[in-house]
């Protein structure tokens, strides 16, 4: 319909600008009167069938043109050979067909301008076409633009809301100083980060006193964090790193293998028996405690993730475990350095072992649980011989040299368990767990045997032995702290009364 009302606009103009607008409106004018008059007053009679057949043609063609466009001008040109023929055929009465004439002329004249018109009117439409595709496909890359605007806007904002959660998790690591706390903010932290994709990861730090590695966590996957405060916290020691983690820890570097069989860097493997698909192992850097290395960045421990599906996790994903790598290592190396000031506050800095403080708060918990749990309990009491003796001989820095190995041989000779202390200057004290009073005696026993055989190095030229009293009480439940303590102090005052060198236990004498 558009296109039929296109036509006639362009056919008759409404308001003629140009002079051959006007020449085709006033052609068309003409046109029309001429017509009128022709089948007005002309004498049907002599030619009617000539006359009815131009005047269905001149309809035809009218309309051929709006409804056929550029194929109208075969039908033009048919016209044009009907208008020879009626030419022909008048030739004798050329003056009484006037009409005729002029008809034909403007017909002529106006159909020329109608094919014109026409022609126009398809290169337009043609040339809007050609626009109009090319409209349509910008209109695509325009849409294809956006939805790509769209994906890197929704991905900018998974990212954002990543970091976000980063952020939080950077906060609450910064103020861990414990292995637990630091492993229950990696769990969820990880879960926030995969959602629910099966991966494992493994948590470890170096122990720079047994120099070897020990796992934080070692964790099944990655679930939920429904159960986080449940989870178990073993600080098991960590030895079978594997090639991945010896890379790691000899690159200083990220390993990243996304998918095992097509990594190239570990032919060697038998990759078919490796567990797991997909490794990237995380160095955690920081500086060592050791004073010889200072600044440097060494590593304090490993971030394992792994999964026995290949490409797993992304770049992105991969990027956050990073940052969340330095994040532990940070919240790892304040723990340790947590427990070393809590160390250096509790623990006697000459022998090692617990001050009197910290002891005595460990005797009462350990009473406790050994009421509640109803478990053996026993407790020492250590003095060695005639000390002021030897300081006063010897001198005060061998003194304190002897009180050194005395620490040293009681924790090597009494279990992991057993609890230590320095009890006063020369005095020493052992909480000795799930010992009943047999085996507290056996102990105690050996202690003084095995003491007595130590030789201990003056100088070059001279060596003392010494020996010990112990006083020692199995721990009854109706027994309060400072009573359990008195009893043994007493026991101990019976060795000391009775010949030094020996064990008493109260027990023995009350
Ligand atoms: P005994 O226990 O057998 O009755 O005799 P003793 O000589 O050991 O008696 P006492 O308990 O009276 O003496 C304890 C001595 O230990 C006194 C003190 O000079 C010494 N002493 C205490 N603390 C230290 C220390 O940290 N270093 C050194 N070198 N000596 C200490
Ligand atoms: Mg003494
Ligand atoms: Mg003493």
């Amino acid at each position: 319909m558009n296109r039929v009302q296109t036509v006639f606009e362009r056919i008759f103009y409404k308001h003629p600008k140009t002079i051959k607008e006007i020449i085709f409106s006033f052609s068309l004018i003409i046109f029309l009167i001429s017509s009128f008059f022709t089948f007005a007053f002309y004498n049907i009679d002599n030619n009617e069938i000539f006359i009815i057949s131009l005047i269905i043609i001149d309809i035809l063609i009218f309309f051929s043109f709006i409804l056929l466009g550029k194929n109208a001008l075969i039908v033009f040109l048919l016209y044009i050979l009907f208008n020879i023929f009626a030419a022909l055929a008048n030739i004798n009465s050329i003056f009484k067909n006037t009409p005729w004439i002029l008809n034909l002329i403007f017909l002529n004249v106006y159909v020329v301008h109608f094919l014109r018109q026409i022609d126009n009117i398809d290169t337009e439409e043609k040339l809007f076409e050609i626009k109009n595709l090319e409209l349509e496909k910008q209109q695509h890359e325009a849409i294809d633009k956006i939805n790509k605007l769209k994906k890197i806007i929704d991905g900018a904002k998974d990212t954002v809301n990543k970091y976000k959660i980063l952020n939080k998790i950077a906060q609450k690591l910064t103020s861990a100083i414990d292995f637990k706390t630091i492993n229950q903010i990696l769990h969820s932290a990880i879960f926030e980060i995969t959602g629910n994709k099966p991966i494992k990861y493994t948590l470890a730090f170096y122990d720079d006193e047994i120099k070897r590695y020990r796992l934080i966590m070692e964790e099944e996957n990655i679930k939920n964090t429904e159960n986080i405060e449940m989870m178990p916290t073993s600080i098991k020691i960590y030895d079978n790193l594997d090639a991945f983690d010896n890379w790691v820890i000899k690159q200083k570097y990220s390993l990243y293998v996304k998918d095992i069989e097509k990594d190239f860097r570990f032919k060697d493997l038998k990759k078919s028996k490796l567990p797991f698909k997909f490794i990237l192992v995380i160095p955690l850097l920081g500086n060592k405690k050791s004073a010889d290395k200072k600044n440097e960045n060494e590593i304090i421990g490993l971030l394992r993730f792994y999964s026995d599906i290949p490409e797993i996790i992304d770049n992105e994903e991969a990027r956050l475990f990073n940052y969340l790598a330095n994040l532990c290592a940070n919240a790892i190396q304040n723990t340790l350095l947590f427990q070393e000031t809590q160390k250096l506050a509790i623990k006697d800095g000459l022998t090692g072992l617990y001050l009197r403080r910290y002891f005595i708060e460990r005797l009462d918990e350990e009473i406790k649980r050994a009421k509640e749990s109803q478990k053996d309990l026993s407790f020492l009491l250590i003095d060695i011989d005639h000390f002021k003796q030897c300081n006063d001989t010897y001198g005060h820095i061998f003194g304190d040299k002897v009180l050194k190995v005395l620490g040293e041989f009681l924790k090597t000779d009494l279990r992991e368990v057993d609890i230590i202390g320095r009890y006063g200057g020369e005095e020493f004290a052992a909480i000795l767990l799930n010992t009943n009073l047999n085996g507290a005696r056996a102990t105690a026993e050996r202690l003084r045997r095995e003491f007595s055989k130590l030789v201990i190095s003056v100088n070059e030229n001279e060596a003392v032995k010494l020996t010990l009293s112990i006083g020692g009480v199995y721990y009854r439940p109706e027994y309060k702290l400072l009573e359990l303590i008195n009893l043994a102090d007493k026991a101990l005052y019976y060795s000391k009364q009775n010949g030094r060198n020996r064990v008493t236990f109260w027990e023995d004498i009350s």
